[in-house]
């Protein structure tokens, strides 16, 4: 219950915030340099005001209150000055020219805007946390000024008022924001209204941290779907988009040190940066439009700092929410080794700590059930957008395995089994962990573990490695949602990606998937021999499958997710570092998988090559293979499918066990899908060439082009292939 006190103060705290968010949209209307010396004034008045009363609140009293009204009444004296030099100058200018000169530089005038607007929220929040009876700490020197300004940023009265002010002036401005912007505004007020510190109490710290975290997955899908839709940005939209993130990863990162550690600096940091950037995006919402254009696809650095953002306000986010939803479990797991003594200890410490701590984050329930959400949501965005049931089917059945064998079985279905179990546990043989990562391998466990390699065994050589790669796995459903499946042109123009293009299986591939390989039994036997009492071999404290599996998924799977700009999509499967890929590979070698054509003269027609531009693995060399035999096997290709999607004739499909039956029992292929086919070369023309082998790098500008020069376009209405059947 308010008392009447905090009632009629919080009254006045929204009168003062409907006064800030009007001069706000003062001064970011102000044209010339009077309008803007006056805005300003107003801000320094009550900034002046607020400092005024903090003087009377903090010592109340006849002197304090004459100190008060002396110290307000200097700095609105002092500031009207300079304004009454604009006035002067503008008033000559009128006269001499009859106009007035527009503002000039807006950058320093919008750096003064934006620090009295956070002076003056600073004084508020100090006069009011004051008046209301609270306390706000009385250390000395530069530590207790310090400490001050955090209790005064994480307190009601700032949090709670900038928030409004943070929405009024959104609203106020709407009319001059574009669209995408003030869905943005809007989403970073709710998210400041959530701040978890501003009231005491469990209550409104759950419904805090998960209000904000639910509010910050919903932003980040809706601005990596901005980003899907919008490959060409404004530069400025461009960089806020980048800073807004990395706010949040601050503030995420500042959340998880107050709830565990008590700490409330970085939190309160990362508010006042995050206002900083608002205020000084909505000064001035027209640069938004009038900015230089940015096609973000072409800039790797930029991608580069967007998913590293992204990845660490996940990180922090998935940290945040074990602690508050599983104190118990997750509280005392968190590594804490002592950064002290020699500093080469102290940094191994360091390590061990980031490492163990992003490893055992990116394992847990609470991440992996946000990850599910927001790369989940583009997945379903990609899902609506796909043509091909086939691919729907697999969509849907990428998005089930991931709730089930991500998120169920290995949390909370085990959890419900074993309710004592240590954090972050797996079940030792369900998955795509393949037995890996969760204990030593006793030898009770080899049964299942065994089973475990022959259904992945079975399923790679009835339907190709994608029964892995594009299903069970947990990177499926992080690459093929919308924004992140876009990237795959990085895999053409990124420094190392392109190096991994096509089929060819370079000697780094090779060397790296045997180190991967060897690695992988080294890691099995020792901890075999562990558990039988043969060795006692740790690494780091623990056993080495469970080393190897949280230094593979934990750590390394997401360093190289954040380096999709430089590497590629889908670089577990390019550079050949996951040892379950390239188990699944092995039987793909052998089984029934193929990618097939239904007429190879369709194929020696085309001059898009769009099955080569869809392939998020990168198989350049796929068309030429088409071309020469009707069909394309490759150990890196992974049944995405977006290849067959992508060809503009339905000349593509995805052969496997089930065409291999349907043609013994003389069953047709399913009838194509394409719209038209094809283009077929004139038949006066010339034969077109021996079909290329080696790679095919489509030329800049030619995706989605339907024909070229020099072919005539007829719609045949022969499917079926007529070329010599292939063996399946
Ligand atoms: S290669 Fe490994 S990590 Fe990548 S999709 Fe396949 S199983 Fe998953
Ligand atoms: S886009 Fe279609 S027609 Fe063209 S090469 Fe690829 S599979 Fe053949």
């Amino acid at each position: 219950m308010l008392s009447p006190l905090v009632a009629t103060l919080g009254v006045v705290a929204v009168a003062m915030s409907v006064a800030t968010s009007a001069l706000v949209r003062w001064a970011s209307h102000a044209r010339t340099g009077l309008s803007a010396g006056a805005a300003l004034f107003l801000l320094a008045m009550m900034a002046a005001m607020f400092g005024g009363a903090v003087l009377y609140f903090h010592d109340p009293g006849t002197a304090s209150l004459v100190q008060g009204l002396w110290v307000a009444s200097l700095v609105m004296s002092l500031s009207v000055l300079p304004l009454f030099f604009l006035f002067v100058r503008d008033a000559r200018q009128r006269l001499a020219t009859g106009t007035v000169a527009p503002l000039g530089r807006l950058a320093p005038y919008f750096a003064i805007a934006v620090a009295l607007v956070l002076a003056n929220e600073l004084l508020m929040g100090w006069a009011f946390t004051l008046a209301a009876g609270g306390s706000l700490g009385a250390g000395g020197g530069l530590a207790g000024a310090g400490a001050l300004l955090v209790g005064i940023v994480a307190s009601p009265w700032f949090l709670f008022t900038m928030a409004l002010e943070m929405a009024l002036t959104a609203f106020l401005l709407r009319e001059r924001l574009p669209d995408g912007l003030q869905v943005i505004l809007y989403a970073q007020a709710a998210i400041m209204f959530l701040s978890p510190t501003a009231l005491p109490g469990s209550l409104w710290r759950d419904v805090a941290i998960y209000g904000a975290s639910a509010g910050m997955i919903a932003l980040v899908v809706y601005l990596m779907e901005y980003l899907y839709r919008h490959r060409e940005l404004n530069g400025l939209q461009a960089r806020y988009t980048v800073r807004l993130l990395g706010v949040y990863a601050l503030m995420m990162a500042g959340l998880f040190l107050w709830l565990r550690y008590g700490s409330v600096a970085l939190f309160a940091l990362s508010v006042v940066a995050e206002m900083v950037l608002y205020f000084e995006a909505v000064l001035g919402p027209e640069r938004f439009r009038s900015g230089p254009p940015f096609a973000w696809l072409e800039h790797a650095h930029w991608a580069f700092a967007l998913m590293l953002n992204v990845f660490l306000a996940e990180l922090f986010m998935g940290a945040l929410l074990d602690v508050a939803a599983e104190p118990g479990v997750y509280g005392p797991a968190f590594p804490a080794r002592a950064l002290s003594g020699p500093w080469p200890t102290a940094l191994g410490h360091a390590v061990s700590n980031g490492f163990w701590f992003t490893a055992l984050v990116t394992g847990s329930t609470w991440f992996l059930l946000m990850m599910g959400l927001e790369m989940g949501a583009l997945v379903v965005l990609k899902l609506r957008e796909s043509k091909s049931l086939e691919n729907r089917i697999r969509l849907g059945l990428l998005l089930a395995s991931y709730a089930g064998f991500a998120v169920f079985f290995p949390s909370l279905y085990y959890r419900m089994l074993w309710p004592g179990a240590p954090a972050g546990p797996a079940v030792p043989f369900l998955g795509w962990s393949m037995g890996i990562g969760s204990a030593q391998l006793a030898p009770t466990l080899f049964g299942a573990v065994f089973g475990t390699y022959l259904v992945t065994g079975v399923l790679a050589t009835l339907f190709g490695r994608r029964a892995i790669c594009s299903v069970f796995c947990t990177a499926p459903l992080m690459f093929q949602g919308t924004t992140i499946d876009a990237m795959k042109s990085f895999n053409r123009t990124a420094p190392v990606g392109r190096h991994y293009l096509s089929s060819r299986l370079s000697k780094t591939y090779a060397a790296t998937t045997s180190v991967v390989m060897a690695s992988l039994v080294v890691a099995s036997v020792v901890s075999y021999l562990d558990a039988v009492g043969r060795l006692s071999l740790y690494v780091d404290g623990v056993d080495p499958t469970v080393f190897l599996f949280s230094l593979y998924f934990g750590v390394v799977w997401y360093v190289m997710f954040v380096a999709i700009p430089y590497a590629g999509t889908y670089n577990c499967v390019t550079m050949g570092w996951c040892y379950t890929g390239t188990i699944a590979q092995a039987f793909q070698r052998v089984g029934f998988y193929r990618l097939k054509v239904r007429d190879i003269e369709v194929c020696r027609a085309c001059t898009t090559v769009d099955c080569a531009r869809g392939c998020p693995v990168g198989l350049t060399d796929m068309p030429g293979h088409f071309r020469r035999t009707g069909e394309y096997r490759s150990s890196k290709c992974c049944g995405v499918g977006d290849c067959a999607e992508a060809c503009p004739y339905g000349n593509l499909y995805l052969a496997d066990v089930r065409h291999w039956i349907a043609r013994r029992l003389g069953r047709p292929l399913a009838p194509r899908r394409g719209p038209r086919l094809p283009v077929v070369p004139a038949a006066t023309g010339p034969k077109p060439a021996a079909a290329p082998t080696s790679p095919v790098t489509p030329p800049v500008g030619t995706q989605g082009a339907r024909g070229g020069a020099g072919t005539r376009l007829h719609e045949a209405t022969e499917v079926e292939p007529r070329a010599p059947a292939p063996s399946l």
